[in-house]
């Protein structure tokens, strides 16, 4: 069985005085990481507070991006041994407006989920189609050669480790969620393309969370899916009753 994992993906969102109340509130209240993994991905200028925070609680920490060299003369980029110096569990990688806004491409999310794996950091790893490329029919085909691009050179067991995100760029912040049985097909389809790409027995482990204006009223019906794993939340992540109310449907 696949644990679910619930990640909250704050983007530019919050001060820190807000963060440290979110944690602060959820304290004591997350659920069992036996049960649910609980992920808030922050503004990497937050990371070190909130992992201080979160000590002692089964809330994991992650970042919503990171170069892919362990060091050197970029400026304002932050690596990913620097990501697990501090102590940082988890990154976002090829989030749709990091590809959209950063120019990030299908090479770059490729080699950071190589460097995530090197210093120890779990990737989440997105895909997922416009409304234009949905209505041409080219969903499939869309999500498949982002995923299949971005475990590229991974072993079968890094790729089972994994965590995939399927976020169609058109339900993003928009109110509008996939039903869940489109979600549910999709994540499938993109269980499929790793099989083809790996093997039957690593696309059955990996964890596939479906993203886009997942909220506590639909999370429910779309974590009841066979495919879908769990949820990468935006908006519905930044309050601490809703996120723990997400927690719980886990
Ligand atoms: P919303 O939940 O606000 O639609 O955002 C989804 C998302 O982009 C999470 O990474």
């Amino acid at each position: 069985m696949r644990k679910p994992i619930i990640a909250g993906n704050w983007k530019m969102y919050k001060k820190l005085s807000e963060a440290s109340q979110f944690v602060e509130a959820l304290k004591n209240k997350v659920p069992s990481a036996e049960k649910v993994d609980a992920v808030i991905c922050a503004p990497s200028i937050f990371l070190t507070s909130l992992v201080e925070a979160a000590k002692g609680t089964d809330l994991a920490i992650g970042a919503q991006n990171m170069h892919f060299e362990v060091e050197g003369a970029y400026t304002g980029e932050v690596s990913p041994s620097q990501l697990s110096d501090i102590d940082v569990q988890y990154v976002v990688l090829g989030h749709s407006e990091r590809r959209e806004y950063f120019n990030e491409t299908d090479e770059a999310v490729n080699k950071k989920a190589i460097a995530a794996f090197e210093n120890g950091l779990t990737p989440i790893i997105c895909c997922g189609e416009t409304l234009e490329e949905r209505e041409a029919g080219q969903t499939v085909a869309k999500v498949s050669s982002q995923i299949t691009a971005a475990i590229k050179g991974l072993t079968p067991e890094q790729v089972a480790t994994s965590v995939i995100a399927y976020e169609p760029i058109w339900a993003i912040g928009t109110g509008k969620t996939a039903t869940a049985a489109d979600a549910n097909e999709t994540c499938g389809e993109i269980r499929s393309a790793i099989a083809q790409a790996v093997n039957e027995e690593v696309a059955q482990a990996v964890r596939i969370q479906y993203g886009g204006s997942v909220k506590p009223a639909n999370v429910v019906e779309l974590l009841s899916m066979e495919q879908i794993d769990g949820a990468l939340v935006g908006g519905a992540s930044l309050d601490a009753e809703s996120y723990l109310q997400l927690l719980e449907a886990g």
